[in-house]
């Protein structure tokens, strides 16, 4: 049976005293429970000092493509590993639509990061529009191509895959559980047909306003292996639920 994993990402939030008060209360409430908090590059530390032993694993939202010289301002893969990360995640919309990452650009990052021995959750999603034209397959297919080019299908089994719809990121519209489900059951369809046993064991995270009040269906659908999670992974109550209903 595949895990269930939720990642809360926190984006460009938190301070020293606001981290120390929401990792301490995480620790207790979550203690057997496998989850990742992604944070920002300079707490990093700070998460490794207090979580290291914990069943709480962390990591990054980003990191450059390149592995070492004069990249200024960049955050290498094996920095990340100095400071005890598991996971980064690579390809977040924010990323793509902020920062011009492009398709290729996020597929070198994700080899980078496999290559330092970092998992990879690797975003995917459409944006409302892509939705409303009808070709919210395409843009998953074209996204999870670009990485299966350049790593190869069987990378997948040292990788989880968030599958995001842009239109319900911080936005307060999640996707309902049958919409979710149906792309889940595409993507894993889809890498099914390369690889069935990497497709079978694939995480495939859910992401787009999801809460304590709606994780419980979307965590139900057959596809949904986790989530990952934006804003109410800043709140130790909400995020502790979310959790929780995964590992249900
Ligand atoms: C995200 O940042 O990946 C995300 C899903 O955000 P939110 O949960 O706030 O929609």
């Amino acid at each position: 049976m595949r895990k269930k994993l939720v990642a809360g990402n926190w984006k460009m939030h938190g301070s020293l005293a606001e981290n120390a008060v929401l990792l301490e209360a995480l620790k207790p409430a979550l203690a057997g429970i496998e989850a990742v908090v992604c944070v920002p590059f300079p707490y990093l530390a700070q998460v490794q000092a207090v979580l290291g032993g914990s069943s709480i694993a962390w990591g990054a939202q980003n990191l450059s493509e390149q592995t070492k010289g004069a990249f200024t301002g960049e955050v290498s893969a094996s920095m990340l590993v100095d400071f005890g990360c598991r996971y980064v995640i690579v390809g977040h919309s924010e990323r793509r639509s902020l920062y011009g990452e492009s398709d290729e650009l996020v597929a070198s990052k994700y080899v980078v990061a496999q290559a330092a021995g970092l998992t990879p959750i690797l975003c995917v999603g459409e944006s409302l529009d892509e939705r409303e034209s009808g070709v919210t397959e395409a843009v998953v297919a074209r996204q999870l191509d670009a990485v299966i080019k350049v790593a190869g299908v069987e990378s997948l089994a040292q990788a989880v895959v968030a599958y995001e719809p842009v239109w319900a990121i911080g936005t307060g519209k999640t996707a309902s559980p049958e919409q979710a489900q149906a792309v889940h059951a595409f993507i894993r369809g889809k890498i099914a047909t390369l690889n069935s046993k990497v497709a079978d064991q694939l995480v495939i995270q859910y992401g787009g306003s999801v809460k304590a009040a709606n994780a419980a269906e979307l965590m139900a659908q057959p596809d949904i292996d986790g989530g990952l999670i934006g804003g109410a992974s800043l709140v130790a109550d909400e995020f502790v639920a979310i959790c929780r209903a995964a590992a249900k």
